[in-house]
């Protein structure tokens, strides 16, 4: 399951190392000698979990679902347009935040409000939607994050 999820995000143009660059990110301030090695390592951890895996797939699925016009209208409309007040991708992001703490959610809402590296990559006006899995990958790198600041 965790290999089908890495090839599904692979699939949308996100690599695991990308989303260990979003942790390096979150982590430079605190963790100044942290190696992309060990992000690395904590973003497969934080993919290694099952509610993980399920919201990786259930939010790909939606986004794949909108663009091939595979959806009800509205939620094709708002979905392709990424409106910001649908808010049903942040709310699948938190369920991936709580599983890892308080820490996880404040670095979701830091991740999410920058949009840094690859995140900003996602936001940028495309033929693809990717209104899910922005928030999916901002979630995975603040879970990857506060792992790495509770096991330090
Ligand atoms: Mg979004």
């Amino acid at each position: 399951m965790k290999e089908l999820c890495i090839d599904m995000l692979s699939r949308r143009g996100v690599e695991l190392d990308d989303i260990a660059e979003c942790v390096m990110f979150l982590q430079k301030k605190y963790y100044p000698d942290l190696s992309h090695e060990k992000a690395l390592e904590a973003v497969e951890k934080v993919l290694g979990k099952r509610e993980v895996q399920n919201a990786v797939m259930t939010a790909i699925h939606l986004d794949e679902s909108a663009e091939k016009g595979n959806m009800d209208e509205p939620l094709k409309e708002i979905l392709m347009k990424d409106d910001p007040l649908y808010g049903i991708d942040e709310v699948m992001a938190y369920g991936i935040c709580n599983l890892y703490g308080s820490i996880a959610l404040t670095n979701y809402g830091y991740i999410d409000k920058e949009k840094p590296l690859i995140i900003g990559k996602l936001n940028e006006k495309g033929p693809q939607c990717n209104t899910f899995l922005d928030d999916i990958v901002g979630a995975i790198a603040a879970s990857a994050a506060s792992r790495l600041a509770h096991n330090r």
